[in-house]
């Protein structure tokens, strides 16, 4: 899928809208529209790159940024633990093909995850 399709490009570029966390030069983050837990916020590259592999491949600054910004996001909103997930690949539940962390926080998170 390109960025003209993708559902988080037009987050990005605020064609649809969502619940903004918070935007940095690299990232935006939002709440998830379907929350497992308290707090469950989705860290995206501006860029689109369909997982985080292809990401750090190409833009290791972007990747750094994201990954910063999500600690930055779950020590704000989380009590010190919480949980980074990259869904990557349909058989590991990846629905959406642009890169993106989910930060989940704010209850005891089971293991092994499903
Ligand atoms: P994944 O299954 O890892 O690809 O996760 C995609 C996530 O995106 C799911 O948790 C969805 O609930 C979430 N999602 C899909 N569309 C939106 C949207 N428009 N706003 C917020 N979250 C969304």
């Amino acid at each position: 899928m390109s960025g003209e399709d993708c559902i988080f490009c037009k987050i990005v570029s605020g064609e649809i809208p969502a619940e903004i966390v918070s935007t940095t030069d690299h990232t935006v983050a939002f709440r998830d529209l379907d929350p497992q837990a308290p707090t469950h916020v989705l860290v995206i590259p501006k860029r689109h790159e369909p997982d985080i592999g292809s990401l750090a491949a190409a833009d290791p600054d972007a990747t750094i940024a994201l990954l910063a910004e999500a600690r930055q996001i779950a020590t704000k909103e989380g009590n010190g633990s919480y949980r980074l997930v990259f869904n990557t690949g349909a058989d590991a539940h990846q629905t959406v093909f642009h890169c993106h962390a989910h930060v989940l926080a704010g209850r005891e998170l089971g293991w092994p995850p499903g």
